[in-house]
């Protein structure tokens, strides 16, 4: 992804404004990429629509290229996308033994991930585990899980030959009530592939077990199929996660995407490798980082961002520290309020500000009243903006009826600005305007 991306964002060198064209151009590649990464392609298509819609028109930072800025987009979406709402690394174990289902196709890593995770729970968050394996078709399933649980500390079912999964599953659950362990882990067999064998069995344990999180355990290097092992899963068994296993390898993780995409489900937990402490909580940054292939990219337009933000606030300062603070400077300080979450968010990041919030607080002002504020300057001439002593009587008029307000409103803002300019001039003498400002930005 990295070459083919890359040629195609040294052509789009120009600055401004994301047009198009460039957005276009772009995300026609990301979309190939995409698919080189195993992502699905009714994913794929979708996603770059998404991202169609955010990136077009979008300013593009001074010392970025339009094209470096449609990756960085394109990142901020991949994260998105891949972050749910839950945390990731919480699993639903309250109420003991809490149970949980296991299942995948063979070879996916579901023994050795029930091995993982019990080692997690056990060291991590200092649970009692109990691990079962439910899998009565491979020779030798059963003692892998035994001999794992040996390597780690953690107690496994006795094996009792010519029980059916159901009746393990029962096994199970009485042994972790009696036993009073916390969790309890059920390793299911799988399947080469998805047959009704195998899915009748699974939906049989899970009757039985009731379990509390049923975690899909899925080969991060298979691609496509992934979505289908997914969505099968997920429609006749119900499950509330996703592992990827062997992450540790060269897959580009868009099995990921797609699963997260088409079955909403998060993914929990990533697998790094075959030894039982390389169970990683999923962090979408560094997934998304491997989809797109451009970590460098990404860290090039946020450090950019970051500097002309700080440029922006030193600007500003400077203004202030020389009295000067205009319409356009209160505007910006309004809409910098509005995105804190109002007036008290930014009031309590200004030095011997607190006062002052307070009085806001009393006054009633609050978001709807600053949006009324933005909307009186938008209202005045550029001339008017950058010296509003020159506003008389009709201009006054003229200003509040464009914003559908009374030049009374107006009034109570221009007093305001007075204030603020006085204020501002006090702090900047004061020598704490910088920090403070560079909070607010
Ligand atoms: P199951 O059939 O789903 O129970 O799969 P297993 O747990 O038996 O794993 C199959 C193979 O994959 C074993 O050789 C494991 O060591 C290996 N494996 C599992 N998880 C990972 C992983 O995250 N990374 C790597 N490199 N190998 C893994
Ligand atoms: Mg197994």
């Amino acid at each position: 992804l990295s070459e083919r991306l890359s040629g195609v964002f040294e052509r789009l060198t120009k600055q401004g404004a994301l047009s198009d064209t460039d957005v276009a151009t772009a995300l026609r590649e990301v979309r190939v990429a995409l698919l080189e990464a195993d992502v699905s392609l009714p994913v794929a298509r979708d996603f770059v629509r998404r991202v169609q819609d955010k990136a077009t028109g979008q300013a593009v930072t001074k010392s970025v290229t339009p094209g470096q800025q449609v990756v960085k987009i394109v990142h901020d979406e991949l994260v998105h996308v891949l972050a749910g709402d839950t945390d990731p690394g919480r699993l639903k174990i309250d109420n003991p033994p809490a149970p949980i289902l296991m299942v995948g196709l063979q070879g996916s890593g579901k023994t050795t991930t029930t091995a993982k995770l019990a080692r997690r729970l056990t060291e991590r968050e200092g649970k009692r585990v109990l691990m079962a394996s439910l899998d009565t078709n491979r020779p030798a399933a059963m003692e892998q899980l035994a001999i794992l649980g040996n390597q780690i500390g953690v107690d496994t079912l006795p094996i009792v030959k010519g029980e059916s999964a159901v009746q393990i599953a029962r096994r199970a659950k009485t042994q972790a009530s009696l036993g009073g362990y916390d969790v309890y882990l059920l390793d299911t067999a799988g399947r080469l592939h998805i047959d009704e064998v195998l899915m009748n069995e699974v939906q049989a344990v899970r009757d039985v077990a009731n379990p509390r999180e049923t975690l899909l355990v899925v080969d991060g290097l298979t691609g496509q199929d992934a979505v289908n092992v997914a969505a099968e899963f997920d429609g006749k068994v119900g499950i509330t996660g996703v592992v990827l296993t062997r992450m540790d390898g060269d897959g580009r993780g868009g099995a990921a995407l797609s699963m997260r995409a088409v079955t909403g489900k998060p993914i929990r937990f990533v697998g790094l490798g075959e030894k039982t402490d390389s169970l990683e909580v999923f962090e979408p940054e560094r997934i998304a980082g491997r989809i797109l292939g451009m970590g460098d990219i990404v860290a090039l337009v946020e450090k950019a961002q970051q500097t002309f933000e700080a440029e922006q606030a030193e600007r500003m300062m400077k203004r202030f520290q020389k009295g000067l603070f205009n319409m356009n400077d209160l505007r910006m300080q309004l809409e910098q309020m509005l995105k804190m979450g109002g007036m008290q968010g930014l009031m309590g990041m200004m030095p011997g500000a607190g006062k002052m919030a307070k009085a806001a607080e009393q006054a009633g002002i609050d978001d709807r009243m600053l949006r009324r504020q933005i909307a009186l300057i938008n209202s005045m001439t550029k001339k008017e903006r950058s010296n509003p002593d020159i506003l008389q009587a009709s201009r006054k008029k003229r200003i509040a009826a464009g914003a559908g307000l009374d030049v009374a409103d107006l009034n109570r803002l221009l007093k305001q600005h007075k204030q603020m300019a006085d204020m501002m001039k006090k702090l900047g003498k004061g020598g704490m305007m910088k920090q403070a400002i560079r909070q607010m930005m």
